[in-house]
């Protein structure tokens, strides 16, 4: 099982390998851009190439990259389902070229729709994304991220994970699942124990298949259970507590997923101290 965090590329690509290795993550999040902005700038290849370089000198991966949130594929405003198809080509792209292997998507918000209309209009816009990928280079595997539930946002049980799967045609060749524990948390999953997290896995297994599991978010929730609400704090310090997170990383089922802390730490002698911490709840 790897592990690791999300980490920031403010410093530049040159150093993200690096960084990484210091703070002892075997497994990384990036955002390729601005996650909070359409602006998408470029990559030097040169640069790129040598950060795949150096993360294959340090047995780096897999590499995860979370694609930016304005991204809304069933948005019920003409303009922003174009320009969330555009940005999502543009991210598989930049993802493409530091050879990211999944790349993370919150599924989108209905706004109003309905939440059936809302699961077809996603499937539509990822398949239309889909078939433009240049068919020639290896694409990152895109990862649903489950939701917390707030608004209207899609893919928050199950079920919604399962039926987006199948409404791809490829489902099981181009998509995946990546599960964060707070969202899960705000959703209604119960956490609190190590017995109720081995049943929400059992309950994922049994409707949506855990050969479609392949990354972790490791968060703490700040809020209540069944809060719709997502507040992300350090393991062990918010409404979750420990037994989750030690239960999750010590399911043999769950040996080849990415288990991934988003909330980093305030300083590089922190973030190190976060991953190792997370480490030692293996038994
Ligand atoms: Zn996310
Ligand atoms: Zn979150």
């Amino acid at each position: 099982m790897r592990f690791g965090m999300h980490i920031s590329t403010a410093p530049g690509l040159t150093k993200l390998a690096d960084y990484a290795a210091e703070i002892g993550a075997r497994t990384y999040q990036i955002f390729v851009d601005s996650p909070s902005t359409w602006s998408y700038g470029e990559y030097d290849p040169e640069k790129a190439r040598a950060f795949v370089e150096r993360r294959r000198e340090l047995e780096q991966c897999p590499l995860v990259v979370h694609t930016g949130y304005l991204i809304n594929l069933s948005s019920d405003n003409k303009e922003t389902a174009e320009k969330s198809r555009t940005a999502l080509a543009k991210e598989f792209a930049k993802a493409t070229l530091v050879g990211a292997d999944y790349l993370v998507l919150h599924p989108g918000k209905h706004m109003g729709r309905g939440r059936q209309r809302g699961l077809e209009l996603i499937v539509e816009g990822l398949s239309a994304v889909f078939d433009e990928l240049p068919a020639d280079v290896e694409q990152p595997l895109l990862l649903l991220e489950n939701s917390e539930g707030s608004g209207t946002c899609l893919g928050v049980g199950f079920d919604e994970l399962r039926s987006l799967l199948d409404g791809l045609a490829e489902g099981g060749r181009r998509a995946g699942i990546c599960l964060d524990t707070a969202h899960l948390w705000g959703a209604g999953y119960d956490l609190s124990s190590r017995e109720s997290t081995r049943r929400v896995v059992d309950e994922f297994a049994g409707t949506v298949g855990l050969e479609h599991l392949h990354c972790f978010h490791l968060n703490d929730s700040l809020k209540e259970l069944g809060s719709r609400t997502d507040r992300h704090a350090y393991l062990g310090e918010g409404e979750i507590g420990l037994a989750a997170f030690r239960e999750l990383v010590n399911d043999a089922r769950l040996e080849n997923c990415a288990m991934i802390l988003e909330k980093t730490g305030e300083n590089k002698t922190h973030s190190k101290r976060l991953i190792a911490e997370l480490e030692a709840l293996r038994d």
